[in-house]
């Protein structure tokens, strides 16, 4: 039985469908549909270009220092909340975060691309781009520092609206990255219906690729995929340097992960780039 009481019918449907009770969720629930998002913040994964070994880019991942339930990552929150329709509002703290950052690197002369994840159902809401370009103004930010990483978490009809809305990202000069490729419903149709400019190689063929000859065959076969469609690939869960000596040579672009570096609060990330830098 469930332990929680949801307030409105709706939300208790789709929660006892898709979700393993949590007695968090509650109070979850409530901080959104109240709008107190207090304590909710970024941390950055640094993504190296492989060829060069330099930090091109980082990804915001949203972590949240709640005021009573303490320290909470996305896998608590994030399935719930995109459930129940409450995502938009991580999404937009989420690309003000990336865009506060984007900027301040850009003023000190070491711009890079600051990715954000957002599902495909977030794109489709009625004031994504808007919400987007006055973000990037109020930072007197760059359309090209921002790259999103999209993922679809629950099946979609929208996808024309979805197309129409990448295009108008892709002319602002915003990139978009499919996330987790390979995994979950994320799918060829992807490739051919969306103007996108990179692969994102999924963890789970990535850190195992050295020991299971099958993923690390997928991997090369992604690799070959993206480079007959003109895109840019980002292997993530790179653990060791023998993994990214074999992407270095399977000719993969760009790798994030833990042989590189954690995900980091702001200041650490800052001090991890000038670190970097000097050597
Ligand atoms: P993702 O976008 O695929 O993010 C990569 C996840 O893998 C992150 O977990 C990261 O900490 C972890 N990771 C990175 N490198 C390594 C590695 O070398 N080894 C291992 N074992 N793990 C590694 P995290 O931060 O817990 O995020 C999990 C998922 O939650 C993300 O997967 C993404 O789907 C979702 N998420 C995170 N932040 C946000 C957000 O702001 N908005 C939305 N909508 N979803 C988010
Ligand atoms: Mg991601
Ligand atoms: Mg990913
Ligand atoms: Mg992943």
């Amino acid at each position: 039985a469930l332990s929680v009481a949801l307030t409105n019918h709706k939300d208790w449907v789709l929660y006892d469908c898709a979700m393993a009770p949590d007695p968090r969720h509650q109070e979850i629930i409530a901080a959104f549909r109240g709008g107190s998002l207090k304590g909710m913040h970024a941390v950055f994964q640094a993504q190296v270009d492989i060829e060069s070994e330099e930090i091109i880019g980082a990804e915001a991942l949203v972590r949240w220092q709640h005021p009573t339930l303490g320290f909470l990552t996305p896998d608590i929150f994030i399935p719930l909340v995109e459930k129940l329709g409450f995502v938009s509002q991580v999404t937009a703290l989420m690309i003000d975060e990336a865009m506060r950052i984007a900027a301040k690197l850009r003023r000190e002369n070491r711009p890079m691309t600051l990715s954000v994840n957002v599902s495909a159902l977030d794109l489709a809401g009625s004031n994504f781009v808007s919400t987007l370009k006055k973000t990037v103004k109020r930072h007197k930010g760059q359309f090209c520092d921002l790259k999103l990483e999209l993922t679809e978490t629950s099946f979609s009809n929208e996808s024309e609206r979805i197309s129409e809305v990448l295009q108008q990202l892709k002319d602002l000069g915003v990139k978009v990255s499919i996330d987790d490729f390979g995994t979950g419903y994320s799918s060829l149709a992807y490739l051919s219906m969306f103007p996108i400019q990179e692969l994102k190689i999924d963890r789970s063929f990535v850190s195992n690729m050295l020991k299971n000859i099958k993923n690390c065959n997928i991997i090369k076969s992604t690799l070959v995929l993206a480079d007959h469609l003109n895109l840019k690939t980002v292997a993530e869960g790179v653990e060791d340097e023998k993994t990214l000596e074999l992407l270095r040579e399977l000719g993969c672009d760009c790798a994030q992960g833990y042989f590189i570096s954690k995900p980091l609060p702001e200041a650490d990330f800052l001090s991890f780039l000038g670190r970097y830098m000097a050597t």
